[in-house]
């Protein structure tokens, strides 16, 4: 078998430049954070199943097809406010339709090699504990993952919580977050969470985890900071001793 491996976190020696903070385990969200997908990639990747959620809305509620763009537009506006699983709720949506319908989408074919990020887990890993907690599922996650890290998707085959393996609710409520932090034996107060959706990181920063936003398209007016621009920009904000 060929592929990177990543070492185990033997040092715990990482911490937050601002605060000093050790960090013992880090958090990755998977989609935009992990990988990045511009504008069109996006709308490539998900506006099929975008298309069937609205759809599905309108079915259910039995509304004129004539309302599929307004629909389709504040399901995109309330999703950045507040996530997509809640945004599609709040429009009427069931959880249930959200999480099958975006269980299919494949990201395998939009996604690819990535050295920079291997190296970046490779210095990672051996101080720190690494964990993917996503809205995706585990099957799409770890066939993506696979292309991303050369085969290396294995190492996080044990610390993956994705939607489908989520019992109580899904990222942003902050009942996912509890469940994260309870199956992977996590302390807030050493974890540190890395998000590309600002709901997703104010919800991690109310449970009390370090938490940095990755905002490669500028898509916030008034970011918190620190905001990121990638993953690897998160070693000028940490030390490793
Ligand atoms: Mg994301």
């Amino acid at each position: 078998m060929t592929g990177v491996r990543f070492p185990p976190a033997l040092h715990m020696s990482l911490t937050l430049k601002s605060t000093n903070s050790p960090i013992t385990n880090i958090v990755f969200d998977f989609d935009n954070t992990l990988y990045y997908a511009d504008a069109d990639t996006q709308t490539k990747m998900w506006h099929q199943s975008r298309t069937k959620l609205v759809n599905l809305i309108i079915e259910k509620q039995h509304l004129s097809p004539t309302v599929f763009d307004q629909l389709y537009a504040k399901l995109l506006e309330t999703a950045s406010q507040i996530g997509w699983s809640t945004a599609y709720v709040k429009l009427g949506g069931e959880l249930n339709d959200y999480t099958s319908v975006i269980h299919q989408v494949s990201k395998a074919d939009f996604v690819q090699s990535d050295h920079k990020l291997q190296s970046l887990i490779c210095s990672l890993a051996s101080h720190a504990k690494l964990h993917i907690f996503t809205g995706s599922s585990r099957h799409t996650v770890l066939e993506a993952l696979d292309i991303i890290l050369d085969q290396a998707a294995s190492y996080f085959s044990d610390t993956l919580l994705a939607s489908d393996d989520m019992c109580l609710a899904q990222k942003p409520d902050p009942a996912a977050y509890q469940e994260m932090l309870s199956v992977f034996n996590l302390n807030p107060a050493t974890t540190l969470f890395i998000d590309d959706q600002l709901p997703e990181v104010n919800t991690a920063q109310s449970c009390g985890l370090h938490a940095f936003l990755i905002d490669r398209d500028h898509q916030y007016l008034n970011p918190p900071s620190p905001t990121l621009s990638s993953p690897n920009q998160l070693l000028e904000f940490i030390s490793i001793e």
